[in-house]
């Protein structure tokens, strides 16, 4: 076997294909598919993966790979039929759906080191190399005559390791390990010799007399209370000696968890448990929609289901939405698994999520809790899939290669035989209906653990409010809960419903909005910093004194933003202590914990948020959720906002009275008598999910078609829409009576970054072609895209019509 396909790093669809390359004599042994390589590339150097190997080509000529960046395979074989499959289905390149499943660590070239692991000699050749030192770079050992297949057996039996120098300060935490440096015996005659007035240092020696062993620096402080001086003087008297030893960043503190055993199931969780129990023991793939009220104990289910696997040997990837990776989420998984499981969300810098990755690559793990890209897990031998709220649109990756995390899981799920468990409160009406269908399993889970009703609704009509002279944002209603709650000492959470509601600039004498020069949007008003913002481009410009239009000075902001909510409640009550929870207080790492944490611990009263707030949280004295404009999200020109709208009434409801206290919901709207608002307000899913399809089937929307959108952008209007329209026309020759093409439509939001944007939208039930047209129908515009700035995106499933 001598030569390689590889599919390398140039982002050029005439280059989405896999290059043939001799592999050297030294590679030979070692090189495996998954590897990733540095190759020659015209003139270039670039990176690739090795997607196969074989002894012939059918080409001459070839050149031969420069350099190997992995030891061990990075994509498993699984993974890269995964990644080919994603590729193909997203109409995307290769390389991107490869480099989508790794952690940023990877996509980069960075420098690498060999580290001693072990004290022990080392297979000849290597402790040669190593000649005494711990630490060698990867170019040292490149350099020399030292077999790749050496190392990789190194590494394989752990004694060496390569860390990537992402960042030396960040990619490395060192901590300092305290050891005895002499004989227990030695140790005590030392301490005969301190004087008595050395306190802390003869606590110290007593406790290593006790404990003759290595610990964390930091531990020894808290057991001895001493403190670096102590420790600093004991070494000087050569009684102790220190070390320096890199260990995994840990953004979750082990200790914090306080370990859980299994709760004894309610009989619905028994019966929701069992099934799933009974695909992961007879290693068989299903779907099983859990469909369980908020408070019903679903995570509990997902816990004891992973178990199961785990007993087994296996794994199990657990995915959440990005907001809902909350401490207490988390904490959750950790509490019952302790270390064996991986947590993967986007606040972790680059190199602890990279950190979390080589846990599960090096099997150290069996439990990923992640975001999305935590579908790609390479764990190997998986046992289960869960993805709770599964109806969160987070699922999707807007980007390229535009992915549903619920497809990759299903084809993994067919891959390894095991079942795929989708939980939701508010299931999305595609897999509630292939549920009906018999698709996918079903379970209901129609009471909450405690037998508690769920929190009775109260829909207020904003439009009496203001009626009967009330012009502030709060109703009555609500302003007499929230005191009454706070009277009793039990807390509120406030939803600031903000989709398509944030604070623009009027003018009050001529009506003028203040636009973004470069998008079709209202500018954002950014109080801070006095300035407005566009939300689609970074533009920003100073908050004006004037009307640009008419030069009056009653030129003001207005909306709900959260930080105006938040001034109008402390002006409307005082007393209250207010945690404002949005993506502004929010940005640093680790704020979103802290906020919540001061709320569980009772610094405030009030906890007042977008979105974010609506998912996962769980805490015990909440007992009043108000909904300050439910309907603002169901004015959007999207045909899933009233399923949307339904589905963040209901979650946020579920906040409320989730332990003793019974809890109540207010929902402010100006809209009180639509469905989704009504239905919420009784949780009645069944009614909404009925009313919802036929509505669906009426105007041809999904679960009934399916819907491929093709979006056209560039700075000449006439330009996009004529581009538009010649696709929207070979669309038409090709495909069947049955399928819809529409366009070309501007996008809903017709100008962003300059560039004007046009859609063609694409309705069909049967097209099993659809993609080789649409992928030959885009690539006949190369040249021009080329050639002239043009840009076509095709999403496949689009969730953000946008
Ligand atoms: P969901 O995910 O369906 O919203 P949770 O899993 O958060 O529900 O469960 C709600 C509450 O019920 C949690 O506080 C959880 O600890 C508790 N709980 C879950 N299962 C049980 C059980 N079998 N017995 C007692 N309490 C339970
Ligand atoms: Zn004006
Ligand atoms: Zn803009």
């Amino acid at each position: 076997m001598s030569i390689a396909s590889v599919i390398v790093d140039v982002q050029a669809k005439s280059i989405n294909q896999t290059f043939d390359y001799i592999i050297p004599e030294r590679f030979k042994e070692i090189l495996t598919m998954g590897m990733r390589v540095v190759v020659p590339f015209g003139p270039r150097k670039i990176t690739g993966f090795v997607v196969g190997i074989k002894d012939t080509s059918e080409f001459d000529k070839l050149k031969s790979i420069i350099e190997v960046l992995d030891i061990q395979p990075v994509l498993t074989k699984e993974l890269l039929e995964l990644g080919k499959w994603v590729a193909e289905d997203t109409l995307t390149m290769y390389i991107t759906a490869y480099q989508a499943m790794l952690p940023q660590v990877l996509k980069a070239q960075y420098k690498k080191e060999l580290v001693r692991n072990i004290q022990e000699p080392l297979a000849d050749e290597l402790e040669y190399l190593f000649a005494g030192r711990d630490v060698i770079s990867f170019e040292e050992f490149e350099q020399s005559q030292v077999p790749y297949s050496k190392l990789q057996k190194a590494i394989h039996d752990t004694s060496i390791s390569i860390e990537y120098l992402v960042k030396s300060k960040i990619t490395k935490k060192l901590i300092t390990i305290i050891e005895p440096n002499k004989d227990s015996y030695l140790l005590e005659e030392a301490l005969l010799d301190l004087p008595q007035n050395a306190k802390k240092q003869r606590q110290v020696l007593s406790f290593f007399i006790q404990f003759p062993e290595q610990i964390e620096q930091s531990k020894l402080f808290k057991l001895t209370n001493s403190n670096r001086t102590v420790i600093k003087a004991l070494l000087e008297k050569e009684l102790l000696k220190e070390y320096k030893k890199e260990v995994y960043r840990n953004p979750y503190d082990e200790e914090a968890f306080e370990r859980t055993e299994p709760l004894k199931l309610t009989e619905q969780q028994e019966l929701a448990l069992q099934p799933i129990v009974e695909k992961v023991n007879q290693v068989e793939h299903d779907v099983i929609l859990v469909h369980g009220v908020t408070g019903s104990g679903k995570t509990e289910i997902y816990l004891q289901a992973i178990q199961e696997v785990i007993k087994q040997g296996k794994e199990a990837i657990v995915l959440v939405p990005e907001i809902a990776l909350t401490p207490q989420m988390v904490n959750r998984f950790k509490g019952r698994f302790g270390n064996q499981v991986a947590v993967m969300h986007s606040a972790l810098s680059n190199g602890e999520k990279f950190d979390e990755w080589r846990k599960i690559q090096a099997k150290q793990v069996s439990v990923v809790v992640g975001a999305r890209s935590a579908i790609f897990a390479p764990f190997e031998n998986l046992g289960i899939i869960i993805i709770d709220e599964e109806h969160e649109t987070t699922y999707k990756q807007e980007d390229q290669p535009r992915y549903h995390a619920r497809d990759i899981a299903i084809k993994r799920g067919q891959y390894h035989n095991c079942p795929i468990v989708l939980g939701s409160a508010t299931p999305t009406l595609e897999s509630y209906a292939r549920a009906q269908k018999g698709v996918y399993k079903l379970t209901t889970l129609d009471k909450r653990t405690n037998e508690n009703a769920m929190p009775k609704v109260e829909i207020v009509d904003m439009r009496d409010e203001l009626h009967s002279g009330n012009r502030s944002m709060f109703s009555m209603a609500l302003k007499e809960s929230m005191e009454s709650a706070m009277e009793r000492g039990e807390q509120i959470v406030l939803l600031l419903n903000r989709r398509g509601y944030s604070t623009f600039v009027m003018c009050r004498e001529c009506g003028h909005v203040k636009q973004c020069p470069h998008c079709d949007i209202a500018l954002t008003y950014h109080k801070q910093s006095n300035h407005l913002k566009c939300h689609y481009c970074s533009y920003e410009e100073p908050m004006p004194m004037q009307c640009p239009e008419c030069n009056s000075d009653s030129i003001r902001y207005f909306g709900t933003g959260t930080q105006r909510v938040e001034e109008s409640l402390q002006q409307l009550m005082p007393h209250a202590r207010v945690i404002r929870m949005d993506v502004d207080t929010t940005r640093k790492k680790g704020a979103h914990e802290k906020l919540l944490k001061k709320f569980a611990n009772k610094e405030a009263e009030i906890l007042l948020g977008t979105q974010m707030i609506a998912k996962g949280l769980d805490f015990a004295n909440v007992t009043l959720v108000g909904v300050l404009t439910a309907d603002s999200m169901l004015h959007l020109p999207d045909f899933r906002s009233s399923e949307k709208t339904f589905q963040l009434l209901t979650q946020v409801s579920g906040r409320a009275g989730r332990h003793e206290l019974p809890g109540k919901v207010i929902v402010q709207t100006y809209t009180p008598e639509h469905y989704s608002i009504q239905l919420a307000s009784d949780y009645d899913f069944n009614q909404f999910f009925l009313r919802e399809m036929q509505i669906r089937k009426t105007f041809r929307y999904p679960p009934y078609v399916y819907l491929a959108l093709i979006t056209v952008s560039h700075p000449n209007h006439l330009k996009v829409v004529q581009i538009t329209q010649r696709i929207v026309q070979l669309l038409l020759k090709v495909v069947g009576d049955d399928t819809v093409v529409l366009g070309p439509t501007p996008s809903p939001i017709s100008r962003m970054k300059d560039r004007y944007r046009y859609q063609c939208m694409i309705k069909y039930k049967n097209e099993p072609n659809l993609r080789k047209y649409v992928k030959k129908i885009i690539d006949q515009f190369a040249e021009e895209v080329r050639k002239e700035d043009i840009l076509i995106t095709v999403d496949m499933q689009p969730y953000h019509l946008m």
